[in-house]
């Protein structure tokens, strides 16, 4: 039997950060993990965004395959914009109890496609016993009732289940207290929920996904969380000491520790809709005679042609010329990376890539493969953009973190997460490469 494994995510990380914290701040448990297993910089996905990036590391596929596409998108087939919480503006300006029925169910149980095998089906169904704290693509097989009254129904998760103290599978005592958030309370509940687990011995496998990092990134830029990387530190330390110890801990457990996107600094925001004035625009509660659906969140947005719509996806891909982004569309069957006028035509052969025009556009960390699939995701919009560098588009409630950080584009600092592995071979140079090795640890084929 492999060693047991621990997956350790922090949200918003960059590879700087942590290059830099291991060398001059308090966090033992960070510096262990680094200097006893291997490190490099390794790439995420595109939308570089939580629930994008998350689905792909529980998958091991990029968009095209999971089809989550964005934080905030547009559902074709029942007319409607998802959102899973850009801000609690947009939250409230979606609609509160749909967004919060899309980020807590939605998400797993209908937006992410059943063809794909999370790495908790793929486990349990090879009989081991995965846990998931907090963890934001969770689907699994074993039922779980809310501890909530205004919850009405069951989440299917993996065996050992904590999910914002609204499932829990066991009593640990962990509190929560979600209004004292920028002080690190989801990291302290799963600082808790992690050592009860460890204490126990009571996993195969573990996702210990830890947010209140990129909180707190978002509002102090992403050189200024040192605080809020210490409370991540503590965290993980306290499974190290649950164990009996860090060397201890690494006897019974092999570990990955990466981050979900980076960040980088936002300097000016912008309204992604301002670029499409004249155009009948899509908005929650008045959907009749729209045209488009634009949605914008962070450093990614999606145009959605609509039936009505006069405008073939190049002509508004030109709209945004003079802006910096990179706009992507595809034109019968071949990809097009256009930025201010410059467009590269790119598609995939059997050993690389067909590609013409200004590859500049495209020459972000594995972007032609990253772009590639946001555009194949059915529930992505008929553009995608990934916005200039120091640009953040303003949410659905008008929120946005000028002055802080953010991410979402294809753009270096969005696009490098850290990756640390210890006794589980070198660490993958993907986040998508995370759940085939861990099936790969664990004898199991990867199925689908
Ligand atoms: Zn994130």
């Amino acid at each position: 039997m492999p060693r047991k494994l621990v997956l350790i995510v922090i949200d918003g990380l960059t590879p700087a950060m942590l290059e830099n914290a291991v060398e001059s701040l308090n966090v033992p448990a960070l510096r262990f993990l680094m200097e006893s297993g291997e490190y490099r910089r390794a790439v995420t996905t595109f939308p570089s965004l939580t629930p994008v990036c998350l689905s792909s590391i529980a998958t091991g596929t990029h968009p095209d395959v999971h089809r989550i596409p964005h934080l905030v998108w547009y559902h074709r087939g029942e007319q409607r914009l998802v959102e899973y919480g850009s801000s609690f503006s947009a939250i409230r300006a979606a609609g509160t109890t749909r967004a919060i029925r899309d980020a807590i169910f939605g998400m797993n149980e209908e937006h992410l496609s059943p063809r794909t095998v999370t790495v908790f089906e793929a486990l349990e169904a090879a009989g081991l016993v995965t846990a998931a704290v907090n963890m934001v693509c969770y689907r699994g097989p074993a039922r779980h009732a809310p501890t909530v009254p205004w919850l009405t129904k069951p989440a299917f998760g993996p065996t050992r289940f904590f999910y914002y103290n609204l499932f829990e599978s066991d009593v640990t005592g962990a509190p929560l207290a979600i209004r004292t958030r920028a002080r690190g309370s989801v990291d302290e509940y799963a600082r808790v929920v992690g050592r009860w687990l460890v204490t126990r011995d009571g996993f195969d496998f573990l996702v210990f996904y830890l947010p209140d990092y990129d909180f707190a990134s978002h509002a102090a830029g992403p050189e200024g969380a040192e605080s809020a990387l210490a409370h991540a530190d503590r965290a993980i330390g306290s499974l190290l000491e649950a164990a009996g110890g860090p060397d201890a801990f690494l006897e019974r457990y092999a570990v990955l520790l990466c981050s979900d996107h980076g960040q980088t600094r936002v300097e000016e925001a912008v309204r992604l809709e301002d670029d499409f004035d004249g155009f009948r625009l899509f908005r929650p509660g008045n959907g009749r005679h729209a045209e488009l659906v634009v949605t914008a969140s962070n450093r990614a947005g999606m145009v959605y042609r609509l039936p009505g719509s006069r405008s073939s996806s190049a002509e508004l891909a030109e709209r945004l010329d003079g802006n910096g982004h990179v706009v992507l569309y595809r034109e019968d069957g071949t990809g097009v990376a256009r930025r201010d006028g410059d467009e590269l035509r790119f598609a995939p052969t059997p050993d690389g890539w067909d590609m013409s025009g200004a590859e500049d556009v495209l020459s972000q960390p594995d972007a032609l493969q990253r772009a590639w699939a946001a555009l194949g995701n059915p529930n992505s919009g008929d553009l995608v953009v990934s916005a200039a560098p120091g640009l953040e588009f303003a949410d659905l409630g008008g929120r946005h973190h000028v002055g802080g950080g953010s991410h979402g584009s294809l753009e270096q600092g969005d696009s490098e997460v850290p990756m640390i592995s210890v006794g589980i071979g070198a660490p993958p140079a993907r986040i998508v490469d995370v759940t085939p090795r861990v099936l790969e640890h664990f004898g199991v084929s990867h199925a689908h």
